[in-house]
């Protein structure tokens, strides 16, 4: 299976993502987390990405494009993957269309942007690794500690209010027409991201035609 999410931010891509991996045994691919992780450690792309990240702007295509065509011909995308907040322009979308890149589906998480302005502010992201958490929807066990490496939770500098606007108006104009792109190729699946978490996954996988966890 080889899946694009699509979806404003704080749609809930990267949650969704981690529940469909369990399920259906492919990795999640996410360029913000391996944005952030070169941010992180420094290299030439998280140098060139850093300040575009915490503007809320979009990094460039063909850094985009490197790295996923890099991530992809690694040896576990070889039976499916799930693309996380990528593409997320046409140019990357037609990309991939020219790598000979097969998406089966692309599902779009459809949340208000008043719902996501309330949504992001409670969303905490561990200072070491990818997890993510929602204070009201997803908590951690123990307060402010990653679940899974016990290292302190942070807030997203680009969730902050200001910043997620600017988000939300780059996907309206940029990403958004994806959906126009991918129903014309019979791929598009629109999904409501406006419920709980359980809810929606079970609504993916009953639109996938896959029965409940
Ligand atoms: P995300 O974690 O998916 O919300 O991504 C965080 C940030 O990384 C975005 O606001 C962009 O600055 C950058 N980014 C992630 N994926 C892409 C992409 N496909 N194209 C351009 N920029 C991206």
């Amino acid at each position: 299976m080889k899946l694009i999410l699509l979806g404003p931010p704080g749609a809930g891509k990267g949650t969704q993502a981690e529940m469909l991996i369990d399920r259906l045994k492919i990795p999640q691919i996410s360029t913000g987390d391996m944005l952030r992780t070169a941010v992180k450690e420094g290299t030439p792309t998280g140098l060139k990405a850093k300040a575009l990240i915490e503007n809320g702007d979009l990094v460039p295509d063909e850094i985009i494009i490197r790295i996923v065509s890099e991530r992809l011909a690694r040896d576990d995308c070889k039976n499916g993957f799930i693309l996380d907040g990528v593409p997320r322009t046409l140019a990357q979308a037609e990309a991939l269309d020219e790598q000979g890149v097969e998406i089966d589906f692309a599902l779009s998480l459809e949340v208000p942007d008043e719902i996501i302005l309330n949504r992001v502010v409670d969303r905490r992201l561990c200072s070491n690794c990818p997890m993510t958490y929602h204070l009201v929807s997803q908590p951690p066990a123990k307060e402010g500690m990653c679940d899974v490496c016990a290292q302190p939770l942070v807030v997203r500098k680009d969730d902050d209010p200001v910043t997620t606007q600017h988000r939300l108006a780059a996907y309206h104009e940029l990403t958004e027409p994806l959906k126009a792109y991918y129903a014309s190729q019979v791929k598009l699946i629109l999904v409501d991201g406006n419920c709980t978490i359980e809810e929606t996954t079970d609504e993916i996988l009953r639109l996938l035609g896959m029965k409940k966890t």
